[in-house]
């Protein structure tokens, strides 16, 4: 578990305590793209990635910033060569007289 913590008295608070849902979320409703896929414009409101909050033990406000990276991964795939898939389950076998 990811822990936000008190930059004064180290008290730990989880994602969910600090950051509003819908806030964090946003609320894109409608994207525009180019023939390539790549995004133009949008309607609605992007990420909000910051938050504050008044500690429960220090009284102290602070800053949060949460910081997201999406990775994204593809294997390559040769379709001239062979190609397996593995299946996460026993394959039955049957026997033909
Ligand atoms: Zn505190």
């Amino acid at each position: 578990m990811k822990k936000i913590i008190c930059p004064v008295c180290g008290a730990e608070y989880t994602f969910q305590e600090i950051f509003i849902p819908s806030n964090f979320m946003g609320n894109i409703t409608n994207v525009n793209r180019d023939n390539n896929g790549k995004i133009i414009d949008y309607i609605g409101k992007d990420m909000d990635l910051k938050e504050s909050y008044r500690c429960d033990y220090c009284d102290c406000k602070f800053n949060v910033t949460a910081s997201i990276d999406f990775i994204c991964k593809s294997p390559v795939v040769d379709f001239k060569k062979e190609h397996k898939t593995k299946l996460n389950r026993p394959q039955l076998k049957f026997k033909e007289d």
